[in-house]
């Protein structure tokens, strides 16, 4: 995903313009003052072909190339792993899929070029100083796994289930580097997966911005040249290897590609960055001799893997690896000029044609053409699999989905209860569990109004809002509704970066709503883990929501979620009902502030006047499973599925 940046610092509060506001009370409003009907386009290049010429980045690279350092490029080769089960029975669905991806590879495969092959010319080879200092001291990725933390305890499917291996390909991994829901996921799924007797390997990019205490822990695996761009140019290949927990974490290194002090910048480079780490990550692959069942993509930037796997690697042993790509967020394409693609990627020309790659005129979509070529596509929650099917949701490539709907799945998100436990974070002022929740969040919120310069006063409803501040997470109905919740009872804390506009808007509020509201413009993990404690309820009335995990973690720390009933929020979160004391939350459809005001009221009546009945809710929201077991359990039926 092409988030903005992550990381930024606190800025001072200052008051700006006011924002407008909706005049109408709690009632629901027929219509929204501050409501874009539509969602935005996706992900758009910012700079235009005749900006960006490859040859530009050429220059650049060029000139800071160094001679191949031969300590790292020597080493011995990597221990093989695990060998693929030999695989011939497929479903019917998959093989359909493969025809049609045979088709469009027949031509490229006869022009493929062995992936990553050694070569003696490298202007672009750059490894990075560390691991090059690295390479002579490692003996072997074993001695990583034997100092690795104790891998967690095994569950009955771990027996029962057969083992596949898989290997994730992604652009970000919490605890190296995470700036939403995907760095999250893509920590969890695979620990969970180890669980469901899965061989896991995770393939990152070595960002320079992952803290200094793994870079220090990683292991040089080995390193080799290979060739990406049309003209043949080739970039060096490093393989930096970290098991913790039971799962193996390779990091792609070039610190050409990956040195800036965000994994996300702007497209200009994004686009080449993650054309080189797509095949990079297959190739690494290869280098390992490592064959795993299932390659399985996540968003944009690693779309590109199945079209690799399919055209430039159709020789090779990865080609019986069969393909998952999950879409995270269907807003983030990897959009630029077919020029300029074409060059980086090093793709053969058929791939750029409109069923695969090419959209409107001169354009490539990256996430397009791993949608085609992908044997299935899931995204993070029923709901929104439907969704994105439709041009509403469907950020231009419904069509391309409806096409391909045979092979969409949904598979709804969990939360780590490892990170996310409130009886065992040791973020929190005070612990709590199921049993002493009612006094115990009485105690962190006091601690949190404290913390932020609020009234401290226990009966004050609190609501958080954790979130990116963009356009996405329905922000302006909550700029424009804010004055009318704050009633004198109620406080609003907001953390979050993003847009400037959303920015200022909560600034100015915190200075118009002194001591009731706070608005934290940073991110800041233990402060979102204080959030989750401390306030009563949690705000997410997304535009769109592919899946959400904030409302989930809400939950498990028994906050009440008020939510827009779309993607995995509606999928999550079951609309409290009044007459029979059932749902975790409150919800509102249509994306009005009003409704959303509505929502927020209901909350409110609810927590004022019937205490006893919130507080049940408060615990059943702890007590429903959020877990990724149910979830990581339907990736495995899919990977068997698809290795049958
Ligand atoms: P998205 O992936 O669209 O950003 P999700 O709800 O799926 O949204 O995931 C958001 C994740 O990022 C959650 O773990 C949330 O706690 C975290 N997060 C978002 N903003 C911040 C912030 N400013 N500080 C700390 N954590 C944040």
């Amino acid at each position: 995903m092409s988030k903005e940046k992550s990381v930024k610092a606190s800025e001072k509060s200052k008051p700006i313009s006011k924002p407008e506001t909706v005049e109408s009370k709690a009632k629901p409003v027929t219509k929204p003052v501050v409501t874009e009907s539509k969602a935005q386009p996706a992900a758009k290049p910012v700079a235009t072909e005749n900006k960006v010429k490859p040859a530009t980045k050429t220059a650049v690279t060029e000139s800071k190339a160094k001679p191949v350092t031969k300590t790292a490029v020597t080493e011995s080769k990597a221990e093989p792993v695990k060998k693929a089960p030999a695989k011939k029975d497929v479903t019917a669905e998959i093989k359909a899929e493969e025809a049609n991806a045979a088709e469009a590879t027949a031509k490229a495969s006869s022009k493929a070029k062995p992936a990553a092959k050694a070569t003696k010319k490298s202007p672009s080879a750059k490894p990075t100083k560390a691991a090059v200092e690295k390479a002579p001291a490692v003996e072997s990725a074993k001695a990583v796994e034997e100092s690795a933390p104790v891998e967690a305890a095994p569950t009955e499917e771990h027996y029962t289930s057969p083992r596949r291996s898989v290997a994730f390909i992604g652009s970000e991994c919490y605890p190296f580097v995470k700036t939403g829901g995907l760095g999250d996921v893509m920590y969890a799924l695979p620990k969970a997966l180890v669980k469901q007797n899965c061989d896991v390997k995770v393939i990152l990019p070595r960002y320079k911005c992952i803290p200094w205490e793994y870079q220090e822990k990683m292991v040089y695996r080995g390193s080799f040249q290979m060739d990406l761009c049309a003209d043949g140019r080739s970039f060096y290949v490093g393989i930096m290897e970290y098991v913790w927990d039971g799962v193996v974490y390779d990091f792609i290194d070039n610190e050409e590609f990956f040195s800036d002090g965000n994994p996300y910048t702007n497209l200009v480079d994004d686009i080449p960055k993650y054309c080189y780490f797509a095949k990079a990550a297959l190739a690494a692959l290869n280098y390992m001799d490592w064959i795993p069942d299932i390659i399985h993509c996540h968003d944009w930037q690693s779309a590109l893997v199945p079209v690799y796997l399919r055209t430039q690697f159709v020789n090779t042993k990865l080609t019986t690896a069969k393909t998952i790509l999950t879409i995270h967020n269907l807003r983030f394409q990897g959009i630029y000029n077919i020029p300029t693609i074409r060059y980086w990627s090093g793709l053969p020309d058929h791939v750029f044609n409109k069923d695969v790659l090419k959209v409107k005129y001169k354009d490539a979509n990256m996430l397009k053409g791993g949608l085609a070529y992908a044997n299935i596509i899931t995204t993070v929650s029923q709901t929104y699999a439907g969704e994105i099917q439709s041009a509403y949701y469907g950020e231009t490539l419904d069509a391309h989905l409806r096409y391909h709907s045979r092979k969409l799945r949904g598979i709804v998100n969990g939360i780590d209860y490892d990170i996310w436990n409130p009886d065992t974070d040791d973020r929190l002022h005070e612990n709590y569990n199921i049993t002493n929740v009612l006094d115990k969040k009485k105690e962190n919120k006091r601690q949190l109004q404290e913390e932020l310069g609020l009234v401290k006063d226990d009966h004050k409803f609190v609501i958080g809002l954790i979130s990116r501040l963009t356009n996405q997470k329905g922000l302006d109905l909550v700029t424009s509704i804010l004055p009318q919740v704050m009633d004198g009872h109620t406080q609003v804390v907001v953390l979050g970066t993003g847009d400037r506009n959303y920015e200022d808007a909560f600034r100015y509020y915190e200075h118009t709503y002194k001591g009731d509201v706070c608005s934290s413009i940073m991110y800041d993990e233990t402060r979102a883990h204080r959030i989750y404690a401390g306030a009563d309820a949690l705000l997410v009335p997304s535009r769109f929501e592919p899946c959400g995990l904030t409302q989930l973690i809400a939950m498990h720390y028994g906050t009440v979620p008020i939510v827009r009933e779309t993607g995995g929020l509606k999928d999550t979160v079951e609309p409290y009902n009044m007459y029979f004391n059932t749902g975790n939350g409150f919800t509102f459809d249509r994306y009005e502030a009003g409704l959303l005001l509505d929502a927020i009221n209901r909350a409110k009546t609810l927590y004022f006047e019937n205490r006893w009945c919130w507080d049940e809710m408060v615990q059943r929201d702890m007590d429903k499973d959020l877990s990724w077991e149910k979830s990581a359990k339907q990736y495995k039926d899919l990977y068997l599925d698809l290795t049958r």
